[in-house]
């Protein structure tokens, strides 16, 4: 053919290049970001971001516990998250950050509260505690320890009952979970443990209305629909067959 048509066919298929090629490069960047967000967090070996020292609960101290006492996780999306079980430490807030971080121990709970309100949090919600003496359980739930004895009434301060509360509230805003005596769980409901905290002691009666309140106070303060709902529940677990090297004892 002609030099014209040369020209000409150069330039259409230039074009058609450059046209096919444009919409090429934008799908893919929508897909990729559309994979991503979906898939992202789903993928083998991708993890979400942790930082060291990072706290899933603004008020909580950071102490990392011996990596013997709990199971890297990535929850919710590996394991759901459905319960929060109520423990008590059977000595002090000290002797409770000690064991937790003794591999020896082979238990340990996400949080201690303490008798003056303060929370130290020592393993990341999105790993999974050996606190309940049940896998399932353990895979399933975040862990709060009280300082004190089951025996001594005097050791749930108000302050405790108060800042537990907040804790509790934010983990259930978290994942979803309704706050009732289904959900909040104490140590001794867990299936097959012989343990007996948080005794007859502690005020369920007392605490269920605080977390309530907490949640309320939290709600109202994040009422701003332009902030978006938090992250939801992923649909529960998917029961990932992971293994479990340590032995999951009971904090
Ligand atoms: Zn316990």
């Amino acid at each position: 053919m002609g030099e014209t048509t040369n020209d000409s066919d150069r330039g259409i298929s230039r074009r058609a290049l450059f046209i096919g090629g444009a919409a090429a490069a934008v799908g893919t960047a929508v897909l990729a970001r559309d994979e991503l967000a979906r898939l992202w967090w789903r993928t083998p070996g991708v993890e979400k971001p942790r930082k060291e020292g990072e706290v899933d609960f603004g008020g909580a101290h950071w102490v990392a516990a011996s990596s013997a006492n709990w199971r890297r996780a990535d929850r919710p999306d590996d394991f759901g998250i459905d319960r929060v079980i109520i423990h008590v430490t059977q000595g002090s807030f000290k002797s409770a950050v000690k064991v937790f971080q003794d591999p020896g121990h082979g238990a340990a709970a996400h949080y201690i509260v303490g008798k003056d309100g303060r929370i130290t949090q020592m393993i990341r919600e999105l790993d999974v505690a050996f606190h309940a003496g049940n896998r399932e359980f353990n895979e399933r739930s975040v862990g709060i320890e009280h300082e004190g004895f089951v025996d001594r009434p005097q050791d749930f301060t108000d302050a405790m009952y108060e800042a537990s509360a907040r804790l509790t509230a934010r983990i259930c805003a978290r994942y979803d979970i309704s706050i009732d005596r289904e959900h909040i769980i104490g140590h001794v409901e867990v299936p097959g443990t012989d343990h007996t905290d948080p005794g007859p002691h502690w005020d369920w009666g007392r605490y269920i209305p605080l977390v309530r309140a907490a949640a309320k106070r939290d709600a109202e303060r994040t009422a701003d629909p332009s902030t978006g709902p938090s992250t939801g529940p992923s649909g529960g677990a998917t029961a990932a067959s992971k293994s479990t090297p340590a032995a999951e004892r009971d904090a």
